[in-house]
């Protein structure tokens, strides 16, 4: 059986939305920042565990609420942020 964080699907499927309209947020686009922003978004947000497809479908369920995507973009927004103000690799840095 597998445990699931159902949450990081979720900020993964926002941050590529977001990106995708916005790709100038993000300095460095490369694959090692977007999962620092996912990591760092997941540690902002209470994490959903799920170990059956019952309970997957619930907790998407209650994902898809106004107030739960809010917190999932507000948490993607601020580790954005942190992503571009300390790249966690050298000699990437497109910003002034
Ligand atoms: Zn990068």
């Amino acid at each position: 059986m597998t445990v699931y964080n159902q949450i990081l699907d979720e900020i993964k499927h926002q941050l590529e939305t977001y990106l995708s309209q916005n790709p100038e947020v993000l300095a460095c686009q490369c694959q090692q920042c977007r999962n620092d922003i996912v990591a760092l978004a997941a540690n902002r947000l209470p994490s959903k565990y799920t170990a059956s497809r019952e309970g997957r479908l619930l907790t998407g369920v209650e994902l898809q609420s106004k107030q739960a995507q809010l917190d999932v973009f507000k948490a993607i927004v601020e580790a954005t942020k942190q992503v571009n103000n300390s790249p966690r690799h050298p000699g990437r840095k497109v910003m002034p």
